[in-house]
């Protein structure tokens, strides 16, 4: 009797491919195991074992297994549930899902490329002989193909080898390029602990008399803490004292001096064995916890609803605690990690060690690190926090997901498949587990409240922030208004400016809202009203002031600015429209002594990109921060009182059915990082139409009166949560071939759904990166069944397959889509 595997394969394959196996290999594999199998001509791949049986495939004869690549499973039987799910419920291949779900380290295949670690301290007695040989090939060439090594090696089957060397850190994969890039660190110091009490200075200054240098260099300290409530860099105490580094080396030497670097460290704890107790909760707090206990223990899926800075963290840390105490694993869900360098000080605080952090932005290593960990159920990773990917660990234990911001749209991966939502992934997760779920926001998203309120989830609140601080005051300006009676300097309101100026006297610091990137979204020639496009996309190109460019925000194309029209020559060139960068220059202009950073996608990029910014603001080294809807995302700042949103307009008036929720979303969140401690905050809004009702609710705090009117709209224009949506876009690069396909598809799904079906129409940027772009949506009421649309969809996919002219036609489908 012959054996077969069934097996998973990286790539969007309808089917799982069948591969023969020895009876040895049948007696070793499990599924979940990784194999690397040969397919197609000479490709290489690395596949999961679905299962194991002894029925051959009907149409193809099955080829060997190359080998075996793991000795026990690295995906267990409660992931590949989890995958499949995803694939049928976001109508796309286990294949596809398999590649997201793994790190990449672990899905070598013949077309990966190698280089060397140039980081690494590879020790050559620690490489067996196969490993030297591909090290050695590495000082010469600088990348290596996977049919390259298998020549240097002399044998057909290298991935085993590979994976030795990716563990040992002495290769690395080419897309993690990225990671050269080195954090900056800044060292501060401080009086040692013993220095702290008064009568242990008075000694410590009579004992230096005789070290003038030194004694000098405390003084300075003095000076400088008197000044300024700022930590203190080295640089900064060598250059007032005028100690040399050596004098500050040694005080640091004797203890006398502390220094420390601000930088909290992600995968590596630096910290204590000691950790700190929990902080105890407050009346309000306590009852949420109580509230969502017992939904808890209803096994209901559960919302916490609570105000910006009610303490929400502290209530996740309690059942955080709650979970591990039985020996369960705990994931923490956010929508964007390279943000949460905060959270993750605050986690270790209270767990140490047992926290560990999962992201894209990580390196092949601390990825397979973690996932390692995880699979070993290792009290190191007991506590997972991540982004949407760390759904797909190997956790076999779960107890407890927190999703975070449930409302965040960054939770919905867009593209490549699978574009699943993890947070509704989670929600199914959970229940493969029998893991208790809450999701939290200051703002639920109209779904999610909306099943609170039907019963569906369980729901608690706390609508106080912590320590009775009042929520912000919130003002509104009209700026058409301003504008007329020519009270506007540049993009600033006169109320705006009293107030940045205000609150910088009182050394408080400011956040401005503007959620644009660049100095100006478009260019524009005021002779003959050209402006320039990208030559790829559909759409106007940004300018940037700091490099002097124009910028294609959709594909990254890029030029110089010119000095004149390209069309008509003259130099009549102005702008329209206003970004980050035009904020940041005016600040310049209207408080030049005011430190000003800027945070968004262009200032951040990099794996401690964001980590610079927060930190020197958290540090006070700037005194306003400039940025885009980055700045929204639960950060914590002790010392902002002014928010300004430069202006709302831009959000309301965005074409699509969730603007006005995203606008109270947002506007709500920046609102949120005013006045965090003891004052009251301010934010101040900036918009042409102040009486919009959007506005009016985010000033008054009232989200049930948004949600209400948004549900209304809803059922009205059957969007979701009354009807569910699948969108399908359609991407060709030839216009006419798009046309016709999706006028093919949208009539076949006519037949078939009736009125349900909107479209085809091309999107705002129909064509980006020399691809043409068509949508069409499909609404589903709930009286239909999801499984038998989405069977239909499939049907008429098979049918606009099976003609030829329409093949390269790429069809691809977002279920849920926001
Ligand atoms: P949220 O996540 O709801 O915006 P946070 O959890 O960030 O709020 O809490 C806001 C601030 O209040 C934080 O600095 C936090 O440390 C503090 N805080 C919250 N709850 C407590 C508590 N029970 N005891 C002490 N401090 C608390
Ligand atoms: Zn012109
Ligand atoms: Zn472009």
């Amino acid at each position: 009797m012959q054996n077969f595997i069934n097996v998973i394969l990286p790539i969007p394959l309808e089917k799982l491919f069948t591969y023969a196996i020895t009876a040895a290999q049948a007696d070793f594999l499990l599924p979940g195991m990784r194999v690397a199998v040969p397919f197609g001509k000479s490709k290489i791949y690395t596949g999961l074992v679905h299962h194991l049986h002894t029925k051959p495939p009907e149409v193809y004869e099955a080829k060997e297994i190359h080998e075996i690549l793991d000795d026990f499973p690295i995906v267990n039987e409660t992931q590949l549930k989890h995958w499949q799910w995803i694939a049928d419920y976001y109508m796309c291949t286990l294949g596809e899902v398999f590649r997201s779900a793994l790190p990449s380290a672990f899905l070598l295949e013949s077309e990966t490329l190698i280089l060397k670690n140039e980081k690494a301290e590879v020790n050559e007695m620690d490489l067996k002989d196969d490993e030297f040989l591909i090290f050695e090939a590495l000082q010469h060439q600088a990348i290596l193909k996977v049919h390259e090594v298998a020549a240097i090696v002399d044998r057909k089957h290298v991935l085993p080898v590979l994976n030795r060397l990716i563990e040992k850190k002495v290769i690395l994969l080419k897309e993690e390029l990225y990671e050269q890039y080195k954090p900056k660190l800044v060292r501060y110091v401080k009086l040692g602990r013993a220095y702290q009490a008064e009568e242990n200075l008075e000694k410590l200054l009579e004992s230096l008399t005789r070290a003038p240098k030194q004694s000098q260099v405390i003084l300075s300290l003095f000076q400088l803490q008197a000044t300024t409530k700022k930590p203190i860099k080295i640089s900064e105490l060598e250059a007032i004292s005028g100690g040399s580094r050596a004098v500050i080396k040694a005080l640091i030497d004797k203890h006398i001096l502390e220094e420390y670097n601000i930088r909290r460290d992600r995968v590596v704890y630096e910290g204590s064995d000691e950790n700190a107790d929990l902080k105890s909760l407050n009346t309000y707090q306590e009852s949420a916890f109580k509230d969502i206990e017992e939904a808890f223990k209803a096994n209901k899926t559960t919302l916490l609803q609570g105000v910006t800075s009610s303490g929400k963290t502290e209530v996740y840390v309690k059942l955080i605690e709650a979970c591990i105490q039985t020996g369960k694993q705990a994931l923490y869900l956010l929508p964007e990690i390279a943000l949460t360098t905060q959270l993750i000080g605050r986690l270790q605080t209270y767990f140490g060690e047992k926290v560990a952090v999962y992201h894209s932005k990580y390196n092949v290593q601390e990825r397979v690190e973690v996932w390692n960990n995880v699979v070993a159920r290792k009290p190191k990773a007991q506590i997972v926090i991540g982004a949407r990917s760390s759904l797909f660990l190997p956790f076999s234990a779960l107890g407890l997901i927190l999703v975070d911001e449930e409302h965040e749209g960054s939770f919905k991966q867009f593209d490549p498949a699978p574009r699943y939502h993890a947070r509704d992934a989670a929600i199914v997760l959970a229940r493969l587990h029998g893991a208790n779920i809450l999701l939290g926001s200051a703002t639920p998203s109209i779904e999610t409240f909306n099943n609170a309120k039907t019963g569906k989830y369980g729901y608690a609140n706390i609508t106080r922030r912590y320590g009775n601080v009042l929520m912000p005051d919130i003002e509104i300006v009209d700026i058409k208004e301003q504008s007329r009676k020519r009270r506007m300097k540049g993009h600033f309101s006169e109320r705006l400016l009293e107030e940045i100026t205000a609150t910088l006297v009182l050394g408080e610091q400011v956040i401005l809202f503007q959620n644009r990137r660049g100095y100006a979204p478009i260019v524009e020639c005021t002779s003959c009203g050209h402006s320039p496009q990208c030559p790829n996309c559909d759409v106007s190109l940004t300018y940037h002031q700091y490099k002097k460019e124009l910028r294609c925000h959709y594909c990254g194309y890029h030029m110089a600015l010119q000095e004149s029209c390209q069309a008509c020559g003259s130099s009549t060139l102005d702008t329209k429209g206003f970004g980050t960068e035009q904020v940041e220059h005016e600040l310049g202009g209207l408080f030049p002594d005011a430190k000003v950073g800027r945070m968004d996608l262009d200032t951040t990029r990099g794996k401690h990109g964001y980590e610079r910014i927060i930190t020197a603001f958290e540090q006070q080294e700037l005194d306003i921060l400039v940025g885009t809807q980055m700045l929204t995302k639960g950060l914590d700042f002790r010392n902002v009182n002014l928010v300004g949103i430069m202006n709302a307009d831009s959000l309301l008036n965005f074409p699509d059915y969730r603007a006005h929720e995203r606008s109270f979303q947002l506007l709500t969140q920046v609102a949120g990082r005013a006045g965090r401690t003891k004052k009251r905050g301010k934010v101040i809004i900036q918009s042409y139409n102040p009486h919009h009702q959007i506005l009016q609710q985010v000033s008054t705090n009232n989200y049930e009166e948004m949600f209400k009117e948004q549900v209304f709209e809803r059922e009205q224009y059957k969007y979701p949560p009354v009807n569910r949506i699948i969108k399908i876009t359609f991407k060709h690069k030839e216009y006419n071939k798009l046309n016709e396909a999706a006028a093919w598809f949208s009539k076949a799904l006519r037949n078939a759904f009736g009125g349900s079906v909107l479209g085809p129409e091309f999107p705002p940027v129909a064509r980006i990166r020399n691809q043409y772009l068509k949508n069409v949506l499909v609404k589903i009421d709930s009286e239909r069944s999801l499984r038998q649309t989405k069977g239909n969809i499939k049907r008429i996919e098979k049918s606009f397959k099976a003609i030829a002219y329409y093949r390269s036609v790429r069809v691809i489908y977002n279920v849920d889509h926001i």
